[in-house]
């Protein structure tokens, strides 16, 4: 089977909600969960790896 994102939904690496995007996905894309507001930066596209960006205080 290839199972490919073309529907554009990536899971929240701290929650695992689903986030949709329509972004171009490509190593170093961010994109936001709109559950929990953690921005996920890609590290890689296939197989699709995020991790969570943190933040500087
Ligand atoms: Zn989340």
């Amino acid at each position: 089977m290839n199972k490919q994102n073309k529907s554009g939904l990536y899971n929240c690496p701290e929650c695992d909600n689903a986030i949709q995007t329509d972004k171009v996905i490509k190593i170093g894309t961010i994109i936001e969960c709109a559950a929990c507001g953690t921005e996920s930066e890609f590290m890689a596209v296939y197989p699709p790896k995020l991790v969570p960006l943190e933040e500087e205080k």
